[in-house]
């Protein structure tokens, strides 16, 4: 019975494996939905609502420039692969709208799986 239990949807990690990033990595080699697997978690959509409440669900990037639209994604400005460990850390965490998020990702043509996962 126990071992249905692993399927991707488990949360349970030590402090540990939290504050490394180890357990994002852990969930994207264990999940069939891979790296995207954060995405769904509801710690990333705990989060994610913080940090649009943060910004005013307004696009930061748009604001610089004296624009006022609303956002529609939390992009991680040091990439989730590259730095798991700042996966939930406010300073990494930005509202963008998603022309902004296209600036931001130009990767983006060749991967769009990965954006639209992005967006929630
Ligand atoms: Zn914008
Ligand atoms: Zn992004």
């Amino acid at each position: 019975m126990g071992a249905a239990y692993n399927n991707g949807m488990r949360e349970e990690y030590t402090q540990d494996q939290i504050t490394t990033g180890e357990w994002v990595r852990q969930l994207a080699n264990t999940s069939w939905r891979g790296w995207n697997a954060f995405y769904h978690t509801t710690r990333w959509q705990a989060k994610r609502k913080d940090i649009l409440r943060r910004d005013r669900k307004q696009c930061r990037m748009c604001r610089d420039k004296g624009r006022y639209t609303p956002a529609t994604t939390v992009h991680h400005l040091k990439h989730l692969r590259e730095y798991p460990e700042l996966a939930l850390t406010d300073d990494n965490l930005i509202s963008l709208c998603s022309e902004c998020h296209e600036i931001v990702h130009p990767e983006k043509h060749q991967c769009k799986g990965f954006m639209n996962e992005e967006r929630w």
